[in-house]
């Protein structure tokens, strides 16, 4: 395997824009091997689409629902900078609804989730890294050969030799666009518009949902996913909490729907499905724009060395969580001058 070149001969200084996991990842190997980084976030903490929303009773996870580890070494970096005690394996019932043969069981795979929600993994990598919350980047140029940074708010950070984006592709090229980097930006075109949008809720159940599994893919036009959230190791609290993401179909119709609405039609969906009776005493609704990746096309991740600008993310390589932190891995190796 293909290890990160160590060049402390040459310390860098490196800003990198987005803490969802590709952010903290590059950041965390880019500081183990001696440079200087600065991570810039938007929203107000680290996890980017590996998000939980607090409920009464605890969070519950509204993005990514679980995560895989076909590569030893992405559970190998999460045990050294996160902390083996900050996930742990789900073991749910987990079925999807074939349209000819009804439910069938998922095969049989480790899935692993935050403990004791999905945000404690990013929260404990981003302990390893300086980080600007609530700072959304608008804009780089070049001062000589150095970047410099400007936020929404018109506030500056220079002096960065190179500068890692892992936001969504359209963010990304939004960002590029705005720095005056058109033909990086146009690298970017395609891969914006595979991203697909979500409808997530997470509604309170009193009484237990009753049925065969835990976590279910339907057969249907409104629901992609449901999820038993308090089926999760480490969520305790009265009743059950359940995750229902709308498809993406759905999604596109209902965009400008109020959360309300949104809520109200999934919720009619997941009794029609679960057969469960009772009503919700609680929920929340998430409108994801950027959610998942239907790419083909998987490059790993984009660099450009005579700009010193790369750009990394699960769009770029077979979208979801692990390939966020694949992506991230294989961009700071392609940035590291001596190559692997
Ligand atoms: C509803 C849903 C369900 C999912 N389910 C699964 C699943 O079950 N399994 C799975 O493996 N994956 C799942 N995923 C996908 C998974 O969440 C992503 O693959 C992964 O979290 C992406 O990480 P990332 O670091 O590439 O991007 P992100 O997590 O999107 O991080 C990008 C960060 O950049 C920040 N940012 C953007 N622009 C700027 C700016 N200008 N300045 C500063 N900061 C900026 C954003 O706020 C964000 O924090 C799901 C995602 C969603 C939304």
């Amino acid at each position: 395997m293909c290890e990160v070149t160590s060049d402390t001969s040459s310390i860098r200084s490196v800003a990198v824009i987005g803490s969802g996991l590709a952010g903290l990842t590059s950041a965390i190997m880019l500081g183990d091997s001696g440079h200087r980084v600065r991570v810039f976030e938007k929203s107000r903490g680290p996890g980017g689409r590996m998000a939980s929303k607090r409920v009464t009773n605890g969070s519950a996870d509204i993005g990514a629902q679980y995560f895989t580890s076909r590569n030893p070494g992405f559970t190998r970096f999460l045990d050294r900078w996160a902390g083996k005690d900050s996930y742990g394996i789900w073991n749910a019932r987990f079925g999807f609804q074939s349209p000819e043969r009804g439910w069938l069981a998922f095969p049989d795979e480790h899935r692993f989730v935050g403990m004791p929600r999905m945000t404690a993994i990013t929260r404990a990598l981003s302990a390893h890294v300086e980080l600007d919350a609530g700072v959304r980047i608008a804009r780089m140029s070049r001062d000589g050969l150095q970047w410099r940074l400007t936020d929404f708010d018109g506030k500056e950070y220079t002096g960065f030799d190179q500068v890692v984006i892992t936001a969504p592709p359209a963010q990304a090229q939004d960002l590029l666009e705005s720095s005056g980097l058109h033909e990086f930006a146009d690298r970017l075109a395609a891969h914006s518009g595979n991203m697909l949008p979500c409808w997530a809720v997470a509604a309170h159940f009193a009484d237990p949902v009753q049925g065969r599994f835990d976590a279910m893919r339907p057969a249907s036009e409104a629901l992609f996913w449901l999820a038993n959230n308090s089926s999760k190791p480490g969520r305790e609290g009265a009743g059950q909490w359940w995750v229902l993401h709308a498809t993406p179909e759905w999604t596109q119709h209902r965009l400008d729907d109020s959360p309300d609405l949104v809520a109200r039609a999934l919720m009619a969906e997941f009794a029609k499905l679960t057969g469960h009776q009772g009503q919700a005493t609680d929920w929340v609704a998430h409108r994801w724009l950027y959610a998942r990746s239907d790419a083909g096309d998987n490059p790993g991740c984009l660099y450009d060395v005579s700009l010193g600008i790369g750009v990394a993310g699960d769009w770029l390589a077979g979208g979801r969580v692990e390939g966020a932190w694949e992506s991230a891995n294989q961009l700071i190796r392609a940035m590291a001058p001596d190559g692997c």
